[in-house]
């Protein structure tokens, strides 16, 4: 039996899944996937060649060498070997990839990807919107993330002024509440609790205390299957 578990985290943008999946990641020195990087990624490869057909974008999704790679607490991104890490986070990306990810080949494709990824023999963290849904429904360990939209909307605002890039806070709440809508209202895996997942509300507690609760929800699911963790 593998001596690995798997960690889904689950949740909309901003509700605070990829700071303490990194966390929860290092402490167990797990892999960290972050598949909404992927999304992004086809989306700016499909903006930047001015694909709207499927059948392009599908294609793309096909032939591009996808590599996420995590080095010092952070994922960089590379398509065909070239690096387009800070490329994905702009806004352009982030008013269009909603409507890329509701195609259900694309997703197919990169489902396929992330299961590969996640199939080695190191535990893994893997957050995005259908992990513990479609990518890992045998998941060991399902969280659910959330947090109120004012919240989540200040948090992404602070990210974007701290790039430089400037944003209203309304133009950000927008966007969020456009994703969360078209995430969560999708035919194809939309965005939602999976059975079994443990909702943390990251408004109410501390990045501390998210990271504890995963920890323990770790914990139980490694005295389970009899499995020893080292958490640094
Ligand atoms: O997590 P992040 O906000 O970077 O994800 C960007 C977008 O990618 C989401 O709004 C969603 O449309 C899509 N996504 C998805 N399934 C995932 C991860 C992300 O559809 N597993």
């Amino acid at each position: 039996m593998p001596q690995k578990l798997v960690v889904a985290i689950d949740g909309p943008a901003g509700s605070g899944k990829s700071t303490s999946a990194i966390l929860v990641a290092q402490k167990l020195g797990y892999l960290y996937i972050d598949t909404g990087a992927m999304y992004r990624a086809i989306t700016f490869l499909a903006i930047k060649k001015n694909l709207h057909n499927e059948e392009e974008i599908l294609r793309l999704a096909e032939r591009t060498d996808l590599k996420l790679d995590f080095i010092e607490g952070k994922t960089k991104v590379f398509a065909d070997k070239k690096e387009i890490t800070e490329d994905i986070r702009m806004p352009e990306v982030n008013a269009y990839v909603s409507e890329i990810s509701k195609i259900e080949n694309v997703r197919k494709i990169l489902v396929q990807k992330q299961r590969e990824m996640g199939s080695g023999e190191r535990g893994v963290v893997m957050e995005g919107r259908d992990i513990g849904t479609v990518v890992f429904p045998n998941a060991d360990v399902k969280i659910f993330m959330t947090a109120s939209v004012d919240e989540r909307a200040k948090r992404r605002k602070k990210e974007y002024s701290e790039k430089g890039i400037n944003i209203t806070l309304e133009e950000v709440k927008k966007n969020l509440l456009s994703r969360d809508e078209i995430d969560s209202g999708r035919e194809f895996s939309p965005l939602t609790i999976a059975g079994g997942a443990i909702e943390v509300n990251t408004s109410e507690v501390s990045i501390e205390e998210q990271v504890n609760i995963i920890l323990e929800e770790v914990k139980k699911a490694a005295n389970k299957k009899g499995i020893l963790l080292r958490v640094n």
